[in-house]
């Protein structure tokens, strides 16, 4: 006898409950990560496909030539992105972070959906090990699987552990942007494509100015950033 797949969905629910990851709420069938309610509340900028967003005009005050950025969500308007980020960041969720990706690619219209790469922005790999997971690695493959662009996971490497930027000084920050702390490998692969760098959450700009460096030296490379989150700006 064939039993149901319901029934076995319905055991699995039973079984290992999930829950919605900014308000822990029990998710019912249908809803991946979040439940209906957050999904519907997400508070989303006005970034994409806007050349003159706060974003651009961050990487534009840090000199940073880049063709496009955007951030999909507003760190600071509601506690429930937090809560978000919060469990993509420290408690290993690649699910949620693919399923963030996977909408990242669905709302993006920027020229960036055209990427030749997707970057994630590299951990330090003793961070990487520790954490189990780099998050932004797994936004890409969510990004990956709706344009069917190829993560570039090793394109960049970061040297120096520099830790959280949201508590440096501005004197820090541009050390951070001046030590190479990010560096390419595998430049060759590289020229003359369409790069789009991605991150979880953007505060200052200074990490991802750090990573774009090395890569706006590769011969007639175009380079844009996308991130789930943008906090200040
Ligand atoms: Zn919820």
């Amino acid at each position: 006898m064939r039993i149901p797949t319901t029934i076995w969905t319905d055991l699995l629910d039973f079984l290992f409950p999930q829950y919605c990851a900014a308000c822990s709420s029990r998710l019912v069938e249908g809803e991946e990560q979040l439940c209906l309610h957050c999904m519907s509340r997400l508070p989303y900028t006005a970034h994409s496909g806007r050349n003159d967003n706060a974003v651009m005009r961050l990487f534009a005050d840090l000199g940073c030539p880049i063709q496009a950025a955007a951030s999909m969500l507003n760190y600071s308007a509601e506690k429930n992105v937090q809560r978000l980020i919060f469990s993509l960041k420290y408690y290993g969720n690649r699910k949620l972070a693919f399923t963030m990706g996977r909408l990242m690619a669905i709302r993006s219209r920027t020229e960036c959906s055209e990427a030749d790469f997707l970057l994630p922005v590299p951990l330090h790999r003793r961070r990487e090990r520790r954490r189990g997971y780099n998050q932004a690695e797994w936004l890409c493959r969510g990004m990956s699987s709706v344009w069917g662009t190829p993560v570039a996971t090793h394109a960049l490497r970061r040297r120096i552990a520099t830790g959280s930027q949201a508590h440096k000084s501005h004197a820090e920050r541009r050390a951070i942007m001046q030590n190479n702390v990010f560096v390419t490998n595998r430049i060759d692969n590289l020229a003359g494509k369409k790069l789009l760098l991605v991150d979880d959450v953007i505060t200052t700009g200074s990490t991802l100015t750090a990573c774009a460096m090395p890569l706006l030296n590769i011969p007639e490379v175009r380079l844009c950033v996308l991130t789930l989150a943008a906090a200040a700006v």
